[in-house]
């Protein structure tokens, strides 16, 4: 049987989709970005492993809470697409029970991979980690490619869209780069919304923890005021900016 393998779920999420959300984090990632707080979801060899009867029972066991308000289920990770088969057959069981579904993801993953996977999706929450190719690869070790022509197919199938991205000064701030991504985000018909995750340094700990060397241990969070500059860029272009999370 089908098995996902999990990194640790949150019962009770307000802020990755809409309403009160039962978040599974999956294990394994294919970016390895220079602030990511969940450093110990990049291996795939590891997690717990739980079939999508298993989630769905326990999901069921807050269904009220996310019937109220709104909410449901958001696969997150880690990626939740290196899982995509796993994935879809969760969300349909979710579609089945009545249950709101949302997918968060860096986008780097090829369309085919997840198409099926997009017909039991309510959401997506697309993370563009930078506008500019050659600077997300430094940041992230992957390009931005294969992110902006899932924006540009979520836009064609009609599937409403989150754009996010961490704001990390001096490395996701650029002008010009704000301008890009206004302009690439105004293209696109299905956007819901627009937010900057303000940068943090909270996930060092497990860096270090883990033996590893965290590299933006100078950078600074954003200041409200660097956060309005970045949103004020943004909507010059026609497109309404969101604030309300600190980055995962
Ligand atoms: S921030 Fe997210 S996409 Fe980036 S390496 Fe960490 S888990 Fe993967």
């Amino acid at each position: 049987m089908l098995k996902g393998r999990v990194h640790s779920i949150e019962t009770f999420g307000t802020v990755d989709g809409p309403g009160i959300r039962y978040i599974i984090f999956f294990q394994g990632c294919p970016l390895r970005c220079k602030y990511c707080h969940n450093r110990d979801t990049w291996k795939t060899n590891c997690g717990k492993e739980y079939t999508v009867d298993e989630l769905a029972q326990d999901i069921m066991k807050y269904q009220t809470y996310m019937q109220f308000s709104g909410g449901g289920v958001t696969a997150s990770g880690g990626e939740a697409t290196l899982q995509a088969e796993f994935v879809t057959e969760l969300f349909a069981k979710c579609k089945e029970l009545g249950i709101h579904t949302c997918l968060d993801t860096a986008g780097f993953v090829d369309i085919e991979k997840v198409d099926k996977l997009l017909d039991y999706t309510d959401l997506v929450l697309l993370d563009i980690k930078h506008i500019d190719n050659e600077k997300c690869k430094q940041l992230t070790g992957v390009g931005n490619e294969k992110a902006l022509k899932l924006a540009k197919h979520l836009d064609e199938r009609n599937i409403p869209v989150w754009i996010r991205q961490v704001l990390v000064p001096g490395i996701t701030d650029d002008q010009k780069d704000l301008e890009k991504l206004g302009q690439f985000v105004s293209t696109l018909n299905n956007v819901d919304r627009v937010e900057f995750l303000p940068y943090h340094g909270m996930g060092i700990h497990k860096w270090e923890n883990m033996g590893f060397e965290y590299e933006l241990k100078d950078v600074q969070e954003p200041t409200p005021e660097e956060i309005k500059r970045a949103s004020d860029i943004v909507e010059s272009f026609g497109v309404e900016v969101h604030n309300n999370k600190a980055a995962k």
